[in-house]
């Protein structure tokens, strides 16, 4: 196979298992691997022996001289063994479709056993998909071992080059920015590392390498790239992991477009290369606001319809005291439409728990009945408002309505989720439908709980050009975030390259001079040093080969991932250190907290 890396013959081998073809009847080879499998039959022993590339099998006959047999006889699974002999055609009937090298074997003449294998704690061959995931991960050696596992990392690598690839053509530059720093803020917790040299100072292990490119681009090299490791101390969600990887992008001279047309062809060109869904340049576009108010969410799954629909105006005199209240209080009424739908009663309790575990006060469910609702709301409703709510939510006979009366950010929130539950449970996902747009004309802040602003990217996102610091709420932001079938797999902005622009946008967040001064002091020094325009964007690799390796978790894509705690269950890491290293960097540890204390 022409696919296959190059090998220099030697003792261990000259040719890969997966390289064993037909072709090479009548030849020898001499293969090295692990032991897939064993059989025996009819006094010949068979080992499926696996090397990266694949599975030859080897047959060890009695009669051969020189103790092969023997070891042929002695082989379990996952022994490391170097076997030589001749390539055979196997007969007809014992020919195995499956394997690319099915259609020969090697007649072994000669074997050494180069390592002995313990039993491994779970199967390697025919493994199933009930194997714990702790011990998984702490024998992940032994896990990576495995087809499934192996195809991610590989296809993991062909995305990592295909992206160099076409970043190199481009003219973008590789560079590495440090790892041990101070914090760049991404809206997460950072982890510190305690110094030595300077006891009572800590560094920031990067939330991104944001500053240090923006610094790059001060400093003239116009296009830059880095496979980036990245830092935040969040809790971790199913699709998260403490340490993960970002391709990231920066570019000087450059507007919103500019940035948006080259990574579509990054993409597209990344795609192509392994295979994944064939793009239609430009993609879609959807502001911000359109999201919101036709989706509930900033990353949408735009594959089906279902849009949230606002019944505020249509119930804006309701004598319905649970809606009046909420409108009064200035919150929203919105509500969806779930097609001709049966559900037992049960399954709209379900529906209404599910509202309620996602935040939501109560859930209102109705089935479109003549020219009102079949629903326990119905009584509450005049038949005109159950006429234009109908109407509105385009009902015909038997849809299912929801609706929900809540704070914005709520009723948005609860709908956006129902909706992708619906869509789960009926099938609405058009089979091998894929969905990649832009979400644009973001908001610059959004009003943080403490009653100031918190910026909805990062705090060096450039507002566009009509930005009032009297006004944080209304500005919006040169912001742009890229959405794959509801999944957020990137986002950037054009950066702020002013420092008096910068110094106004931190005293909006409520970042004072001083404060700006002693975090990002030289940020803003930089800037005043002839910062030119300059904008990026960073893609999270981890879900964005999750996404094209059809993986079910992250954790899938990464050779070495933490659990859902943190916890590196291989190594043992989070673990504690002894009192010299504590004493080293200057350090004390205090009572650990009760569960739930401060
Ligand atoms: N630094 C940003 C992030 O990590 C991406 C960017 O603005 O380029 O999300």
């Amino acid at each position: 196979m022409s696919d296959l890396p190059s090998l220099r013959a030697n003792g261990y081998r000259d040719t890969w298992c997966g390289g064993v073809l037909g072709d090479r009847v009548g030849a020898e080879a001499r293969v090295a691997g692990w032991v897939h499998r064993r059989r025996d039959h009819g006094g010949l022993i068979f080992i499926d022996l696996r090397d990266r590339t694949g599975i030859v099998q080897l047959v060890f006959h009695p009669e051969d001289a020189g103790g092969a047999f023997e070891l042929g006889h002695r082989l379990r699974p996952e022994d490391v063994v170097s076997a030589s002999g001749s390539v055979v055609q196997r007969s007809p009937e014992t020919v195995n479709p499956e394997l690319p090298t099915g259609e020969v074997e090697l007649k072994v003449s000669a074997a050494e056993l180069l390592a002995d294998a313990e039993t491994p704690p779970f199967q390697i061959e025919g493994f199933a998909g009930d194997v714990g995931e702790d011990a998984r991960l702490r024998h992940r050696y032994l896990d990576l071992r495995r087809e499934q596992m192996r195809e991610a990392l590989m296809l993991r690598h062909r995305v990592t080059a295909a992206m160099r690839e076409f970043l190199d053509r481009e003219g973008f530059l590789d560079i590495e920015t440090p790892v041990l720093t101070r914090s760049t803020p991404e809206g997460a917790r950072d982890f510190l590392v305690p110094s030595r040299s300077q006891q009572g100072s800590f560094y920031a292990l990067p939330q991104s390498p944001q500053l240090f490119k923006q610094l790059l681009m001060v400093a003239g090299f116009e296009r830059y790239y880095q496979v980036a490791r990245c830092f935040r101390d969040e809790d971790l969600r199913a699709d998260r992991q403490p340490d993960f990887t970002q391709l990231d992008i920066e570019m000087s001279f450059v507007g919103v477009d500019d940035v948006i047309e080259v990574n579509e062809r990054l993409l597209a060109h990344v795609f192509e290369r392994v295979g994944g869904p064939s793009l239609s340049l430009p993609l879609q576009r959807l502001p911000y606001d359109e999201a919101i108010s036709r989706f509930g969410t900033d990353r949408p799954d735009t594959r089906f319809g279902m849009e949230l629909v606002d019944l505020n105006n249509i119930l804006a005199g309701t004598e319905f005291k649970v809606f009046a209240s909420v409108i009064a209080a200035g919150g929203t009424v919105r509500g969806l439409n779930a097609g001709k739908r049966e559900l037992p009663r049960s399954a709209l309790d379900g529906l209404i728990s599910r509202a309620q575990e996602l935040g939501a006060k109560g859930l209102v469910w109705a089935f479109r009945e003549g020219g009102g609702w079949r629903s326990p709301t119905a009584k509450f409703l005049s038949a005109a408002e159950l006429g234009a709510l109908n109407e509105r939510l385009g009902a015909e006979e038997g849809d299912l309505l929801l609706v929900v009366a809540d704070k914005p950010k709520v009723a948005n929130a609860v709908l956006a989720q129902l909706r992708l539950d619906l869509a789960a449970d009926f099938n609405l996902v058009p089979e091998g439908a894929d969905a990649l747009l832009w979400i644009v004309d973001w908001p610059l802040m959004e009003s943080s709980d403490g009653g100031g602003w918190d910026p909805l990217h990062h705090p060096f996102t450039s507002p566009a050009a009509d930005f009032d610091p009297a006004d944080p709420g209304g500005a919006r932001a040169l912001a742009y975030d890229l959405v794959w079938n509801g999944q957020e797999m990137g986002g950037g902005s054009i950066r702020i390259s002013d420092a008096g622009l910068q110094g106004k946008v931190f005293a909006a967040l409520g970042i004072d001079e001083a404060e700006a001064e002693a975090r990002f002091g030289f940020l803003l020094e930089a800037l005043r040093y002839g910062a030119p325009p300059h904008g990026g964007i960073a893609f999270g690799l981890d879900r964005l080969v999750q996404r094209l390796a059809n993986a079910d978790s992250i954790r899938d894509v990464i050779a070495f991932p933490k659990t859902a705690s943190g916890a590196d269950a291989l190594t043992g890491a989070p673990a504690p250190i002894d009192e010299v290293q504590l004493r080293d960097v200057g350090l004390q540890l205090r009572a650990k907290r009760p569960p739930g204390g401060r």
